[in-house]
């Protein structure tokens, strides 16, 4: 491992200042992925800069029955507050079914969202790998590729998004707020992820050096009865083959409004706008359910490994719908 400097900051002008001037450092939060990937040399900073002691901790219940959530609140805290678990369940619950309950309380709400992906082959630098080194090659594409995307893959990388609170926060349409050298920007979450296409190595509009300050949830009524369903090879601490976030209102027997994302199986927290537009109006059925989540699904792109997922996200889909029927308005 490369000798790394340390600084802390305390203010976030003075955090954004000193890792933008300088192309070698990054920032610090939990440690919980920052640090893994030093020892692995993925990563090689030279400078870390911790901004555990900035003021971005609160989470906080908008007037308009929004949220704002701090970049430094830990995982656990946001799980446990009263205004998430009441009005947006299915942030808390992601956020429960995430790691262990000693990385939640390490682990930090902007950090979550910078992971890197759990990708065997980014993690390992003597391996191919195009969002590490770009034009090196993808080793996934010929090699144990059980867990990797299915939706938004392209032929230069195929590792899934491995975030489960992201896939949330997609759902209830997040805004992530930042601070960077030119000053602050407000980033919609579902173009906060970029697809791999042509260019893996590039995951999020940020600048270097340009610092999450918070994370933004509007109201969405539809909420409170929203629910994360998450399959995975073992019940806990572990990633997600598939998961599913979702939030329904039934009118009449009838889907009267929708939210639905996917985590598990895209390279980015996957919005799943074809199947929320076709479930709209339709009887509140697993028979709807499961052709609206078949549409979805239609563009996948299974790997050697991974076909399986195309029927496991099938039958997530079909089965948080229906729990979430039970929840949001029986037929
Ligand atoms: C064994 C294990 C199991 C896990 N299981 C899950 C799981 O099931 N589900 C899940 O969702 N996650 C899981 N995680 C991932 C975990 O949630 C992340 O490691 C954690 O959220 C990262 O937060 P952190 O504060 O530790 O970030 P750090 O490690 O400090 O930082 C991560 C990255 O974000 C950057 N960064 C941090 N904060 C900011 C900021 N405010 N602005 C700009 N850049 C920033 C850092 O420079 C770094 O590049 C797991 C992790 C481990 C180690």
């Amino acid at each position: 491992m490369r000798p790394v400097s340390y600084a802390r900051a305390t203010e976030v002008a003075g955090a954004v200042a000193a890792v933008s001037a300088d192309p070698e450092s990054a920032f610090l939060a939990g440690g919980t992925t920052e640090i893994d990937l030093l020892r692995l040399n993925v990563r090689q900073p030279s400078r870390l800069v911790d901004i555990n002691a900035l003021p971005l901790t609160r989470v906080e219940d908008l007037p308009d029955g929004g949220l704002r959530i701090g970049a430094l609140a830990r995982m656990s805290d946001v799980a446990e507050a009263p205004g998430v678990v009441q009005r947006f369940p299915v942030i808390a619950q992601a956020l429960v079914l995430g790691a262990s309950a000693q990385l939640r309380h390490m682990a930090s709400m902007g950090g979550n969202l910078l992971q890197a992906v759990r990708c065997s082959y980014f993690r390992d630098p003597r391996a191919a790998c195009n969002k590490r080194e770009p034009g090196s090659g993808c080793a996934a594409l010929d090699g144990i590729n059980r867990g990797h995307a299915i939706l938004g893959t392209s032929r230069h990388c195929i590792a899934t998004h491995p975030s489960d609170v992201a896939v949330a926060l997609v759902a209830l349409d997040a805004v992530v707020h930042t601070q960077g050298p030119g000053g602050g920007r407000a980033i919609g979450i579902d173009d906060f992820f970029l697809l791999p296409g042509d260019t893996p190595h590039l995951e999020h509009p940020l600048e270097h050096g340009e610092l999450i300050v918070g994370i933004e949830v509007p109201a969405v009524p539809l909420a409170r009865t929203s629910l994360y369903l998450k399959v995975r090879d073992r019940e806990s601490y572990e990633f997600a083959l598939a998961s599913v976030a979702v939030a329904l209102r039934v009118d009449d027997g009838a889907v009267g409004e929708v939210r639905l994302a996917l985590g598990g199986v895209a390279t980015k927290p996957w919005r799943a706008r074809r199947a929320e537009q076709l479930l709209v109006g339709e009887p509140a059925t697993g028979e709807s359910f499961a052709r609206a989540a078949g549409e979805e699904l239609a563009p996948a792109v299974p790997q050697t490994m991974n076909a399986f997922k195309v029927e496991l996200a099938r039958r997530a889909m079909v089965r948080a719908l229906e729990m979430a029927t039970v929840v949001g308005g029986a037929p």
